[in-house]
């Protein structure tokens, strides 16, 4: 398959390893002694199990998986408001399909459509659109989910109703930005980070330069990356180079898709739509300043947070983890997904007990899925 394929060839994989394996002696790393490299982007997480880099490359490389799964990082507060709001019978609910599972301190989204609940799974915000055109007499609420790389798509569904003079259509607007949460993590007295992977979606629409701050004010490197196994091996070695080397910049591995100022009509709409909110909730980080995004006052008849008078409108609220959740520690990177005591026993993919072994990004699922589960079991 073209333009795939290229990406995947082993030879070159296999060049790319020998690389990584001279760069990491020179530095001298050790299994006891590692290089931690962060994977901000959950989508690189799953990249990383499914074909194997984590055994690939040498010990003297530790992947730490970040908070770039939106899912993940979803507070439990956030998924109650979802389910008060499709239990209302006049909404229709609409939503990614996989936000559906997530548990709330009540139940799931995939709960309470069962129970009756009309939650529709949709493609796109356009559909949730679509649907309240075809429902003038239902208030339909899109949930928008995700970080840069969703934002614009939710803010164009938002300017479209704006243009129809739609009036039952709005979004329940959780949308939220990487570099903050990585600010967090890098002031953070325990931080043990020597590197990142840079998130290759958000970045097509942000562009590199959001990410200056962590070369220059904490001297790390920082390398934009592709989901491709070839990519990923690049940009770890690029990370590499950057450490041996004393070096701590912003390169971008992933320039076949990655403008060095983003996209311009998707920042504009992003600007025109929202504005930062003083600080949202993360799961596992807390509150944390400038990090999520709100509609602006003049399209607030689309903010379902308004018009329903639910979530930050309705004043702060929180809610703890589930009992026995580490979900906090591992988006952190302080504790593996094998080392929570749930993983694989009490916490399952069909059974999740934490957000992270919900989502396809989620570490714990990724864990799981390609061969972690077999790291937890005792020994024989
Ligand atoms: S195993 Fe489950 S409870 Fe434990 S950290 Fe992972 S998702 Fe959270």
């Amino acid at each position: 398959m073209k333009y795939t394929d290229e990406f995947r060839d082993p030879v070159a994989a296999k060049g790319l390893l020998d690389q990584i394996a001279t760069v990491v002696d020179q530095i001298g790393a050790t299994a006891d002694s590692p290089v931690h490299i962060m994977e901000i982007c959950g989508g690189h997480t799953h990249a990383i199990f499914r074909y194997g880099l984590d055994k690939l490359t040498p010990p003297g490389i530790e992947f730490i998986h970040g908070p770039g799964c939106p899912v993940c990082v979803l507070p439990m507060s956030r998924v109650d408001e979802c389910v008060q709001l499709a239990e209302d019978p006049r909404v229709i609910f609409t939503t990614f399909g996989d936000a559906m599972r997530v548990p709330g301190t009540r139940k799931s989204l995939m709960q309470a459509k069962a129970e009756g609940a009309d939650i529709r799974m949709v493609y796109s915000p356009l559909d949730a659109l679509e649907l309240a055109r075809r429902n003038p007499d239902r208030e339909v609420v899109f949930f928008g989910l995700g970080f840069e790389t969703t934002t614009p798509s939710t803010a164009l569904s938002i300017q479209a109703a704006a243009r129809e003079g739609l009036g039952n259509f709005s979004v329940f607007c959780n949308h939220i930005t990487v570099p903050p949460p990585i600010k967090v993590l890098l002031d953070d007295p325990h931080m043990i980070l020597d590197g990142f992977v840079g998130p290759g979606h958000v970045s097509m629409v942000i562009g590199t330069h959001p990410y200056d701050f962590i070369a220059q004010d904490y001297g790390k490197p920082i390398v934009v990356a592709g989901f491709e196994p070839l990519d990923l091996l690049q940009s770890v070695l690029m990370v590499l180079e950057q450490i041996r080397d004393g070096r701590a910049e912003v390169e971008n591995q992933y320039a076949r898709i990655v403008p060095e100022h983003g996209n311009p009509v998707s920042l504009a709409a992003i600007a025109d739509v929202y504005e930062p909110r003083p600080s949202f909730e993360w799961r596992g980080l807390g509150e944390i300043d400038a990090s999520g995004l709100r509609i602006r006052d003049r399209y607030a008849r689309f903010d379902a947070e308004v018009k329903f008078g639910i979530g930050y409108a309705a004043g702060p609220r929180v809610v703890q983890e589930p009992e026995g959740c580490e979900c906090g520690a591992v988006m952190t990177g302080r504790m593996k997904p094998v080392q929570c005591p749930q993983f694989g026993t009490g916490c399952t993919p069909e059974m999740p007990l934490g957000a992270l072994m919900v989502s396809s990004e989620g570490a714990c699922a990724a864990y799981y899925q390609y061969g972690g589960a077999r790291a937890a079991e005792p020994a024989t």
